[in-house]
């Protein structure tokens, strides 16, 4: 089983924190709950070995941060089983540092474990503000087919090498105007990305449309 969702390997520095105003959570929550319905986000017995999958982020100002100091919204650790989260399900990521390993994050609760993907994608360019990591058997099953770029298999999750292979992929793909690709060591993961939450979104829905073409 290379799945391990649950398991964090990144150091964190958290700081705990109010929450964040529910009104400016809601276009994340509509995002997440559209993938919860596909099953991309969740967390049930029968996938992972019970383990949540799947999380949904956006930037936060200013635009203009540094590479690594770019602060977005994500679901907190191990939300995937609640339908409609609330406020205190969701934390602000202040900073990634890759070569680190470290996560520096602030709020009700701790960030998901894939938090240094999510910042991996945003330090590629500051006009990114929304990333959705899926989990879909169909693309990633159908990646190689459907031309989507994906990170080699022998990079773990979580990791400074992941960042690292997201980087490699923006430049030597056309992972810049495709905005989706697949995490060949971590089952059924694939991340989109946009300057929209409907970018993010529909590339994803778009995907999974051209993965059920047979
Ligand atoms: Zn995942």
């Amino acid at each position: 089983m290379s799945h391990d969702e649950g398991v964090i390997k990144f150091k964190m520095e958290y700081r705990e924190a109010p929450a964040l105003d529910a009104a400016a959570l809601r276009e994340l929550n509509a995002w997440r709950r559209i993938l919860v319905l596909l099953e991309m986000i969740g967390q049930t017995p029968e996938r992972y070995a019970g383990y949540g999958f799947g999380n949904i982020s956006c930037r936060l100002l200013p635009w203009s941060a540094p590479a690594e100091q770019r602060r977005f919204v994500i679901t907190g650790t191990q939300t995937g089983h609640v339908a409609n989260l609330a406020p205190e399900h969701f934390v602000v990521v202040t900073a990634c540092h890759p070569v680190q390993n470290l996560t520096v994050a602030e709020g009700p609760i701790q960030p998901s474990s894939e938090s240094m993907t999510h910042g991996a994608v945003y330090a590629l360019d500051s006009r990114i503000r929304w990333v959705m990591h899926g989990h879909s058997p169909e693309i990633w099953r159908n990646a190689a087919r459907l031309g989507i770029p994906t990170t080699r298999a022998a990079v773990p999750y979580g990791t400074p090498e992941m960042s690292a292979e997201v980087a490699r992929l923006y430049n030597e793909s056309d992972l810049r105007t495709r905005r989706l690709f697949a995490m060949g060591g971590h089952e059924d993961g694939v991340v989109s990305f946009g300057r929209t939450a409907e970018q993010a979104g529909q590339v994803l829905l778009a995907a999974l449309a051209n993965s059920l073409y047979v």
